[in-house]
């Protein structure tokens, strides 16, 4: 596995908990991405031939991700800002996704259709990937691209955020002693490293999560050369809560599925909707806890909610706050920078926000809640319909059967009931609207990484 790039300058890694320097990972340069894709392309006729090597070189890199954790984890937290544990969980959920794939294998089957012919749909591999995430989960992400294409057969080129090229790089040499040279290539740099990754005419697939407008610039990069395009992209979840809903009880719950990972996560809860009745109720339960968790330094103990992982990102969160706050709304908990070097940002819950405010329609990606207040249950339905997004919502509420029916409402694609953004590896994960184009996860996720190849032939005859 070559991770090493020769040339192209190197490029500072900050610690967004100090926001400075603490490291530099290389740059390649874009003209030198034929060598690695040509490498790319060199190893694919024997890694796509043998399934069961394959199988045994993903469950042999599933035990070295593990092994690996201890030096993984706390410089994903390094450079990423999360909580220590948090760190750990991705670890784990990386090597639980290579076991998971590793032993998936798509299903060869005959379809009879009453003549005497029988067509055979057997499924191929497509050739190099190229697999570009995003700061927010650098390694469950880039394993949620990676795994599922190699079982399928195909190599990846791996490009992370230049803001957490770290752990990734550290993955790729851990992963090197596992997989065949040439299977899976980190490369890591600033733009246009990634542009030209995805307009590169030996990939065959760009597979990308990210924001919304980059991804738009993906799939034009991958336009001229047809390589198909996977986007999973922003989300901007509303948990609409019911009026038989136990407030006391999920409080904790939804609190964590919106400020986890100090709330950069694609799925993250960004807009509550609670019945009038109950708004300020859930309004003080969030804020209680926005004003008591344990903000710091991902590697300190204790530590429950971390920076942001870097200053355009705070900047935008504390722009789209101010505005919302110009506009009338009121913060209950939070609402400002913390005096303190990084990029930490107090959590905040608002209310009273104006509906079409920015920190409702737009993804805030950040430590930052809006509590919404609504009359009829058409009403809330119809506003947590009302953004761009659509990749998942939640219902909260005491009568499951009635949260469901309201659940089935939600234009996303998946909706959960009393809790949010927990996902199974097997499961499909797909938005709707601008929030994603085909699917992962599960075998729609080695699917995705295939193409199907028929053969059709008589039975009987003479040929
Ligand atoms: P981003 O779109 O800025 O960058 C994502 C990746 O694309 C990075 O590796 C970046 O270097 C690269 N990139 C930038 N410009 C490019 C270009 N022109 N061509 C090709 N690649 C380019 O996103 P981000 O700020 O790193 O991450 C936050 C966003 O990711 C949020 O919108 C969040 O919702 C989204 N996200 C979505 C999911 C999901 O599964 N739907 C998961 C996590 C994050």
């Amino acid at each position: 596995m070559d991770h090493r790039e020769p040339g192209g300058g190197r490029f500072a890694v900050l610690d967004p908990a100090t926001g400075q320097a603490f490291d530099e990972a290389p740059g390649l340069r874009p003209e030198e991405l034929d060598g690695v894709v040509g490498r790319a392309h060199g190893a694919w006729p024997s890694w796509r031939s043998d399934p069961a090597a394959r199988a045994r070189a993903l469950l042999a890199s599933a035990d070295a991700v593990e092994e690996a954790g201890a030096d993984l984890a706390p410089l994903l937290t390094r450079e990423q800002g999360k909580p220590l544990a948090e760190s750990y969980a991705e670890v784990a959920r990386t090597a639980a996704r290579l076991r998971h794939f590793a032993q998936m294998a798509p299903e060869v089957r005959t379809i009879e259709d009453g003549r005497p012919v029988r067509s055979e749909i057997r499924w191929q591999s497509l050739g190099p990937v190229a697999a570009i995430v995003p700061w927010n989960f650098p390694l469950q992400l880039a394993s949620a691209k990676f795994a599922p294409a190699l079982a399928a057969g195909n190599t990846v080129v791996l490009k992370p955020s230049p803001f957490t090229p770290l752990a990734t790089r550290l993955l790729g040499s851990v992963l090197s002693a596992a997989l065949p040279e040439g299977v899976l290539t980190i490369v890591t740099g600033r733009e246009p490293l990634g542009a030209r990754l995805a307009s590169h005419p030996g990939i065959r697939h760009v597979t990308f999560t990210g924001s919304v407008p980059t991804g738009r610039a993906v799939a034009r990069a991958a336009a001229p050369g047809l390589a198909r395009v996977t986007l999973e992209l922003g989300g901007n979840d509303a948990a609409v809560l019911l009026d038989d809903v136990d407030v006391g009880r999920i409080a904790d719950r939804l609190f964590w599925a919106a400020f986890r990972n100090c709330g950069q996560v694609c799925m993250a809860v960004k807009r509550v909707y609670a019945p009038a009745r109950l708004h300020s109720q859930v309004v003080e339960a969030l804020a209680e806890r926005a004003r008591t968790v344990v903000v710091g330094a991902g590697l300190d103990p204790g530590t429950e909610l971390g920076p942001l992982n870097n200053a355009a990102q705070l900047e935008q969160v504390e722009r789209r706050t101010a505005r919302a706050l110009a506009d009338g709304a009121r913060a209950v908990a939070g609402g400002h920078r913390l005096d303190r070097p990084g990029y930490f940002y107090a959590p905040t819950v608002l209310a009273d926000v104006p509906p079409g405010s920015e920190v409702v329609t737009e993804e805030q990606f950040g430590p930052v809640l809006p509590v919404l207040s609504y009359g009829s249950l058409d009403e809330a339905v119809a506003a947590a319909n009302s953004t761009r997004f659509g990749l998942g919502g939640s219902v909260w509420g005491t009568d499951l059967d009635r949260a469901g029916a309201v659940a089935e409402r939600l234009e996303c694609g998946t909706a959960w009931i009393n809790h949010h953004a927990e996902l199974s590896l097997a499961q499909p994960f797909a938005g709707v609207k601008e929030s994603g184009v085909g699917v992962a996860g599960g075998p729609w996720g080695l699917y995705g990484n295939l193409r199907p190849f028929v053969v059709h032939r008589p039975l009987e005859g003479r040929g």
